[in-house]
Formats: C-alpha cells, sequence, structure tokens
C-alpha cells in the first residue's frame, strides 16, 4: 500500500485529493496537509474586504468532507520537505512519511519585497481570508476627517481646482507646473514645434 501525501489543501489540492482517492480506492491511503483545517474559496476574499460576505460563507471545515472519503486529514504547516527521506516535518516537530508527495501550497506573499507593504505595515491585502477580514475591519475605521483629512483636503481643492479651470475655461497649468517644479522639472520641449516652456 503506497501513501500519497497532498500538501496544500486549496483549490489545487482538495480536488487533486478527492481524484487520486478515487482513482486509487482502498488500496492505497491519501493523506491531506494543510495548515489549517478549513478551506478557504480566495476568489471570494474580495467580497469579505467590503463586507458583503462573512468568513462563514467562503470557508469550509475540511476534516468531515475529507472523512466521508476516506482520506486523512493533518491539520498543521508543514516546515520542511525531507525529500531524501521521503517525508515531511511538521510545525510540531513530528515526520510524515510518504512514498508520493503532491505539492500545492500556492503562492509565498513575499511583502518584504516592498518596504512598507502588507498587511502588518501600511497596505491591505485580499490575498488570504485573515488579511480579507483585517482589510475590512481597516476600512469601517477609517474617517476621513479624522486620519485622512489632509488626503481629504487635497483631494477638495483638486477637485475645486479642476471645476474652476472647466467653469472659466482657463487653460493654464498652475498646478500642474507646480507639480512639475516640485518634481525639480523647470523647462518643457514641445516636440511639434520644438519651443519652450518655462514651468515658473
Ligand atoms: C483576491 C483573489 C481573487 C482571485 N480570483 C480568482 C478567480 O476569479 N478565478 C481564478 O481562477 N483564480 C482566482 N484567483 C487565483 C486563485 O485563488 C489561485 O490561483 C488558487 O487559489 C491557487 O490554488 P492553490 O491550491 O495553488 O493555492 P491556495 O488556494 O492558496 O491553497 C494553498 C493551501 O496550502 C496551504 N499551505 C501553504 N503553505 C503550507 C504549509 N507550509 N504547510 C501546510 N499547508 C500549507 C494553505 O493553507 C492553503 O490552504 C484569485 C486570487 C486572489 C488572491
Amino acid at each position: 500500500m503506497a501513501h500519497i501525501v497532498v500538501l496544500g489543501a486549496g483549490l489545487g489540492g482538495m480536488p487533486a485529493a478527492y481524484e487520486l482517492k478515487e482513482a486509487l480506492g482502498g488500496s492505497h491511503r491519501v493523506t491531506v496537509i494543510n495548515a489549517v483545517d478549513y478551506f478557504q474559496f480566495v476568489p471570494s476574499n474580495p467580497w469579505l474586504a467590503v463586507g458583503w460576505r462573512e468568513r462563514d460563507d467562503t470557508n469550509l471545515p475540511i476534516r468531515p468532507a475529507l472523512a466521508r472519503k476516506g482520506i486523512e486529514l493533518i491539520a498543521q504547516p508543514v516546515v520542511r520537505i525531507d525529500a531524501e527521506g521521503n517525508a515531511v516535518e511538521l510545525k510540531d516537530g513530528s515526520r510524515v512519511a510518504y512514498d508520493y508527495l503532491v505539492i500545492t501550497t500556492g503562492p509565498r506573499l513575499a511583502f518584504e519585497e516592498v518596504p512598507g507593504a502588507g498587511p502588518e505595515r501600511h497596505t491591505q491585502s485580499i490575498c488570504t481570508v485573515d488579511h480579507a477580514e483585517h482589510a475590512w475591519q481597516a476600512y469601517r475605521g477609517f474617517h476621513w476627517f479624522r486620519k485622512g483629512r489632509w488626503v481629504h483636503l487635497a483631494k477638495i481643492g483638486f477637485e475645486k481646482y479642476f471645476l474652476y479651470k472647466m467653469k472659466t475655461g482657463s487653460s493654464e497649468p498652475v498646478y500642474e507646473k507646480y507639480v512639475l517644479k516640485a518634481l525639480g522639472v523647470t523647462r518643457l520641449m514641445h516636440r511639434s514645434d520644438e519651443t519652450t516652456t518655462t514651468t515658473s
């Protein structure tokens, strides 16, 4: 009897485990190892982040579902694959031996690649159900006049400036010149007529 371990119970791992068990029947063992004991339907995370769905709507406890098909579940993160020894090491220090290993662990989120990125720092994420819930909490706690009043004021100023331009028919790029100057651009060259415009 062979022991097949499916690592990861996401959109890839769950169907893989079911199909393997169906094809192999009772003569071989199939075990799913997943960091948590539930399946999350990742594509619905955006709806959690805006409060249209709740965690229980998009997550499913997998132990009973897998047990019904004769598939075992170990709900623990795998910390190391010992390919030489045909075994995986779990967070609690135990080892699970396998004959065949299917790896469906999905993406590794690399927020550290962008300084300041990630829900632990300054941006929100909807890549996991935990992140999506965090984003929804953050959104609900966000109050323009308390936390983002300068952003809000800048937005109003920008809006008024453009409305004024539209109303008066002014084409003088006052704001654009100011921004370019702040960026260190002091001269613009028109390609068509090779004339030079200064921004001050
Ligand atoms: C916001 C969002 C919307 C999306 N919408 C769509 C869509 O509309 N259509 C579409 O086709 N695709 C969509 N995708 C992409 C799709 O969700 C992924 O392609 C898919 O989830 C990948 O499946 P997977 O099984 O490889 O990984 P996942 O579904 O991420 O599952 C990986 C599993 O492995 C487990 N795991 C990871 N590391 C370990 C470890 N060390 N030990 C134990 N378990 C571990 C995780 O807990 C998880 O359960 C979307 C993705 C996002 C983020």
